[in-house]
């Protein structure tokens, strides 16, 4: 039992949307897109944000960009994506379960809003 959301989706508790696994990551569809491919790539070791995920297992900041990498060869985005890491109440991040956004399938757009 967690109240990790994310964490729900990584054990099965709650179902998620899922696209691509690895042994280390795990992505699924935004519930809420923002572009025509919004998937979102996780760690499966809960980390709050990014910066910890960098300080305490580098090498799963590697894993979500090649998970990333390998989404978007899936979704046939080889015209470009955005990875967007929101970090604090700033960005947005509600969720503090450290994700990636994988964003494309049109023109994203700089700077983003
Ligand atoms: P952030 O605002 O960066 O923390 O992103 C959290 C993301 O999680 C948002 O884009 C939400 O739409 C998405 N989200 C929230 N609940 C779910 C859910 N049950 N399944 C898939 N995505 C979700
Ligand atoms: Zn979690």
């Amino acid at each position: 039992m967690t109240d990790c959301l994310f964490c729900s989706f990584v054990s099965g508790e709650i179902e998620a949307d899922v696209v691509h696994e690895t042994d280390t990551t795990l992505a699924f569809r935004d519930i809420n897109p923002q572009a025509p491919t919004h998937v979102l790539v996780i760690p499966k070791a809960h980390h709050p944000t990014l910066a910890e995920l960098a300080a305490n297992a580098p090498e799963l900041v590697a894993d979500l960009a090649a998970t990333a990498g390998a989404i978007a060869e899936k979704e046939g985005l080889g015209e470009g994506y955005r990875l967007v890491f929101n970090t604090g109440g700033h960005a947005g991040q509600t969720v503090f379960h450290v994700h990636g956004h994988v964003l494309g399938g049109r023109p994203m757009g700089w700077p983003p809003g």
